[in-house]
């Protein structure tokens, strides 16, 4: 019997159980659990892999936690700018956004881009004009407010400083300490179609419209059917002159490696090398899961038919 599954990742970094408390832990767990279970309830009701990923990433860009969606990290311009990207395996279809202001759930703007755009990637007002014209919610500036990573944008804001999602204020402790909280779902449903979805508010004090690797097809986000469906996470910029979500792809069809093998090689030696921190989640159209990040900690979690369900954030 086919297996299906969902996996997801929070961000990954230098996450260290001794930073953390049992509370902010415990809220972490349970938004893991609850877009984990978003996901999983598509996938058993059996609905496709791409419905499964964009239903938990909603659920994760509704959480204050993760930076996507409602948590979303500032810009230098102090305003509230993301990307998304979803990937169906089955068909090589493609959606995506890129710094996109007041949308409600990203995501769901990427999969309108998808369905109904004949594009791949709408940016800035164009994409926003596109939202409006599709119906997609948007919310005020207010509800994309967070006192903790307001702070974040506030210690850096006058410098030429950007950053990576974090709790620590300067950049020697941010180097030490980094924590990137894009979220991304990955799935492989009853019918074993695949499909991959990321979402971000990119990184605190970014300017001239940066945009990082989550929405960028082949770098922060792929599917293929015959392969894997990825979903990355980390330093952006690293993530994109890799091509890592469609290497580990290309490992995979051209070399015949593993899921597991040929995240192995692109995260824990290609981006080693190029000091590309972070880490990556996968599938395959058997239900093979791959959770691989060269950073001290992701927040990350699956659950599948064969009843396992879990979640981890320490390495
Ligand atoms: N990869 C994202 C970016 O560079 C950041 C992250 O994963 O947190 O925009």
């Amino acid at each position: 019997m086919q297996k299906y599954t969902i996996v997801i990742h929070g961000g990954a970094g230098t996450i260290l159980k001794e930073d953390m408390t049992p509370e902010l832990e415990a809220a972490y767990t349970e938004g893991l659990q609850q877009a984990l279970d978003a996901g999983y309830a598509v996938l058993e009701e059996g609905g496709s892999a791409v419905n499964a990923v964009k239903a938990a990433v909603v659920v994760m860009e509704d959480n204050i936690l993760f930076n996507a969606g409602r948590g979303s990290v500032f810009t230098k311009k102090g305003v509230n700018e993301m990307d998304a990207a979803l990937m169906d395996g089955a068909t090589l279809d493609a959606g995506a956004v890129a710094g996109v202001r007041n949308v409600r759930n990203p995501i769901l703007l990427a999969n309108e881009v998808l369905l109904h755009s004949n594009h791949v990637l709408l940016c800035g007002k164009g994409a926003n004009d596109f939202a409006i014209k599709q119906g997609v919610k948007l919310e005020p500036d207010e509800y994309f407010f967070s006192q903790f990573r307001y702070d974040q944008w506030k210690a850096i804001r006058d410098t030429d400083d950007y950053q990576l999602d974090h709790t620590h204020e300067d950049m020697e402790e941010l180097m030490k300490d980094k924590k990137f909280g894009t979220v991304g779902a990955v799935a492989c449903d009853k019918d074993g179609n695949i499909a991959a979805a990321t979402s971000t508010g990119g990184m605190t004090n970014k300017k001239y419209g940066r945009i990082g690797d989550s929405p960028i097809i082949g770098s922060g986000t792929y599917a293929n059917n015959n392969t894997c469906a990825i979903s990355c996470t980390g330093h952006g910029e690293k993530f994109m002159k890799a091509v890592t979500a469609y290497d580990i792809s290309a490992l995979m069809e051209y070399k015949r490696f593993s899921l597991e093998e040929a995240s192995k090689e692109v995260v824990m030696n290609k981006l080693v090398k190029m000091e590309g921190e972070g880490g990556i989640i996968g599938v395959d159209a058997q239900g093979n899961v791959a959770m691989v990040f060269n950073s001290i900690g992701m927040y990350r979690g699956f659950k599948s038919s064969d009843g396992s369900n879990q979640i981890g954030i320490y390495g």
